[in-house]
């Protein structure tokens, strides 16, 4: 009798799970979509109409620490355009 190897428990797991992406504080630079003005961490943001509080934006990636509202559209201190917070990231090609 010739018995063929079972392999059926064997799994062959291949890992489909994406990591997520992990921040790299170097590796995303903030701008401005609009006029390519680059916030620093000294710049501050009101939330108004809000509880106005004042606090850099991107520390929070655009949700109020006062009142936790989250803000889709950031305002740009130099140009005044309103643009969507995620625009304002841009990822390094490398
Ligand atoms: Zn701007
Ligand atoms: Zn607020």
């Amino acid at each position: 009798v010739f018995l063929l190897p079972v392999f059926g428990f064997i799994f062959n797991r291949r890992s489909t799970v994406k990591l997520p992406k992990i921040f790299h504080p170097g590796s995303t630079r903030i701008r401005c979509p609009r006029c390519g003005w680059q916030p620093a961490k000294t710049d501050m943001w009101m939330c108004s109409p809000g509880c106005g509080h004042v606090w850099n934006t991107f520390d929070t990636h655009g949700i109020c620490p006062g009142c936790d509202k989250h803000w889709s559209h950031t305002a740009c201190l130099k140009c005044d355009a309103w643009c969507q917070h995620e625009e304002w990231y841009e990822q390094s090609q490398d």
